[in-house]
């Protein structure tokens, strides 16, 4: 631009020649230059004050540029700009030539900031000039696309860079810096930056998308790793195309980088644990698949070779179908699959699937609906096993099981048989000693004929004893054994009990007492025999049990519908070890042989069973030295047989609530 050679460019001539040339300009000339020129002009003297402004301020600004001349630039800039302001003013003008470039703030009419970029050289020392030449430009609008830029680079994690064709380096903006965690100046600008930057494994890949966007004209994208200031790694996707100028020319690479590293870290641990899963579901022993609603099979895991002989491709797409499926069980497992599809319960099956062999394996299927973001049964997963071994274990089981029962059933039969056919000659045997023991029809003649006679008696009646026993646990274990429920006077029972044994109880120098808590008129319906039998058994153990001065008691109370039988003495005691096992056909406690021999081991487990089939039960309490407690509790009325009592019986205070009526 040509220089003012004077103050104040007007007064300078520019006319044309005749031959159209044109003579040297004059001041008009320069004045219609700098008045018709887009940039704005100002001359500000050594103290900052402005002695000359040109016309463009009046656009730029909306004022008057006379309005300006005369005031001090540092009172006409944002407060904030002020003291910078003055300071650079001061500082260019103590040195002739020197130059200063600004971005200032300066107020447009409207009341707005605008941008001013300020380009000012000391020429105070020129005649024409004698002040600081400055040339303005209003930079509000780039500003704020600068701004904005920065802001949304801010916002979104991401900055752009530009490399103009031929330079080491791209420029980079501080949107990159920010997401490297680097300061501006920290970016390398040399060749080597992307050695600086970018992981070694990832820059081949972007240098060959940089090649490619050169090459293709088409833009490329590419998530490589970028150093960050810590010395760490961030996955950051690049967007990068080729710039053409107005003749086609590529002149630089311009790009965004964005900081996806948060998104790619998710991305790769989900595939890791899908991988995982993938990994788990293939090795799994059990065969995992997916279905779709239509029974369809997506997906199922190799194990099914091993199990069927048959590949996971024979099974992708096809329905599970009834050609596999053992005919039987194909209607339970189509209505399980339809079960779990429909209502979304989980559902366990097993079933028989055919080998590629030709032979059933049996599996157990468990299937679990998954729903889809509508609430709609998306797929079926399902894991199966192959359960042969256990169907193999369960049949070997429920043989043996029958073959133990049948067993049992056969024993118990011949025990019972068995029993009845003895007691008939014992009975002749009892009997008829019983009448030699009194020498009912004439003397023995020598006295060690009756104590025979008293020892077959004797022994006789404690075979029956046991005979009659076994029979009776026979007919229990072979649920054979008939109750004959009737309603009993258990005061009296126990009386008629307690007076079967308190002969040996004193003989054994026991003393035997009994009580009734829950009153004389306390009843029970039961089966008489069996009751007896229960407390003779009972009141058998505790006098054989007892030593001489011990004291054996029988009490019956009656608490929550039940009565309670209870038979107590003070003998030697169960060990709490020996206890959970009394009860069971012909346990015994070990501690005293002499006396085990006299017993079978049937007598509490007679009670127990007897005591069951009224719907009751036995429990025992002993203290060793101290003596036992035996209770046994009976329903009021056995479970076996509720009496059907007639209406009116019911209801005891009179008729029901409107029978009167009636
Ligand atoms: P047994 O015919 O042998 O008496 P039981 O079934 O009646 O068979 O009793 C099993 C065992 O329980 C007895 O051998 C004895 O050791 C123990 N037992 C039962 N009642 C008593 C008791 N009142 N005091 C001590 N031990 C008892």
């Amino acid at each position: 631009m040509g220089r003012p050679s004077d103050r104040t460019p007007r007064g300078r001539s520019n006319t044309p020649c005749a031959d159209g040339s044109r003579a040297t300009p004059g001041a008009h000339f320069y004045r219609a230059l700098i008045e018709n020129a887009g940039g704005i002009l100002t001359i500000i003297d050594g103290e900052g004050v402005i002695t000359y402004q040109s016309p463009a301020v009046r656009k730029a600004f909306g004022g008057q540029e006379e309005a300006l001349t005369g005031r001090k630039v540092a009172d006409l800039v944002h407060p904030d700009d002020r003291e910078r302001v003055a300071r650079k003013i001061e500082e260019c003008a103590r040195i002739p030539g020197a130059e200063i470039l600004e971005v200032v703030r300066l107020p447009h009419a409207n009341g707005s900031w605008l941008h001013v970029e300020t380009h000012g050289r000391n020429l105070l020392a020129d005649p024409d000039i004698a002040g600081i030449l400055c040339v303005s430009k209003d930079i509000t609008e780039a500003y704020r696309l600068e701004h904005q830029l920065r802001e949304a680079e801010q916002l979104a994690r991401f900055g752009h860079w530009r490399w103009v064709k031929g330079e080491p380096a791209p420029q980079w903006s501080r949107g990159v810096a920010r997401i490297l965690g680097l300061d501006g100046d920290e970016l390398p600008a040399g060749g080597d930056w992307y050695e600086h930057l970018v992981h070694e494994e990832d820059r081949g890949e972007l240098l060959s998308q940089f090649l490619d966007a050169f090459e293709t004209h088409e833009p490329v994208t590419c998530v490589t790793r970028f150093r960050t200031g810590d010395s760490c790694y961030r996955y950051i996707k690049t967007y990068a195309y080729a710039e053409a100028d107005a003749f086609g020319e590529i002149g630089a690479l311009v790009g965004l980088a964005e900081d996806v590293h948060e998104e790619v870290e998710a991305e790769l641990a989900v595939k890791a644990s899908e991988a995982k899963y993938r990994l788990l579901t293939e090795q799994a022993s059990d065969v995992v698949a997916y279905y779709d609603a239509q029974s369809r099979i997506i997906f199922i895991s190799p194990a099914i070779e091993r199990i069927l002989g048959r590949s996971p491709e024979e099974f992708h797409g096809k329905l599970i179908g009834e050609e596999l499926i053992h005919p039987d069980d194909f209607p339970r497992a189509r209505k399980a699959f339809v079960q779990c599809a429909q209502d979304g319960e989980q559902v366990q099956f097993d079933y028989r699937c055919l080998h590629r062999d030709g032979h059933y394996v049996w599996l157990e299927s468990t299937m679990r609906r998954a729903l889809d973001s509508d609430g709609r049964t998306a797929e079926i997963i399902g894991v199966t096993r192959d359960i042969s071994e256990r169907k193999r274990h369960e049949m070997e089981l429920l043989e043996a099981r029958e073959r133990a029962e049948a067993a049992n059933r056969t024993k118990s039969r011949f025990l019972a048989n068995m029993s009845h056919e003895l007691r008939t000659p014992l009975n002749a045997i009892i009997g008829f000693s019983d009448i030699l023991r009194m020498e009912m029809f004439g003397a023995l003649g020598h006295e060690r004929y009756s104590e025979y006679a008293q020892l077959i008696n004797e022994s006789g009646a404690l075979l029956l004893d046991l005979i009659s026993d076994i029979l009776d646990m026979s007919k229990i274990e072979a649920g054979k054994y008939e109750l004959h429920p009737e309603t009993l006077d258990v005061k009296a029972l126990i009386e008629s009990c307690v007076r079967l044994v308190r002969g040996k109880a004193e003989e054994n120098g026991a003393q035997i007492v009994h009580s009734v808590a829950c009153g004389d008129d306390c009843e029970i319906v039961a089966d008489e025999r069996a009751l007896k039998q229960i407390l003779l058994n009972l009141l058998s153990n505790a006098v054989k049990f007892t030593p001489v001065g011990g004291r054996i008691s029988v009490e019956a109370d009656e608490f929550g519908g039940e009565v309670l039988l209870t038979v107590s003495d003070t003998g030697r005691g169960i060990p709490p070890d020996q206890i959970a096992r009394l009860g069971q056909p012909f346990e015994q406690v070990t501690t005293d042989a002499a006396l085990a021999k006299q017993g079978t081991g049937l007598g509490l487990a007679l009670v127990r069973s007897l005591a069951e089939l009224h719907g009751g039960r036995m429990a025992i309490e002993s203290e060793p030295g101290a003596g036992t407690r035996v209770t046994v509790m009976l329903p009021k009325i056995p479970y076996c047989q509720v009496p059907q009592l007639p209406l009116g019986e019911l209801v005891e205070d009179g008729p029901l609530p409107g029978a009167a009526a009636g």
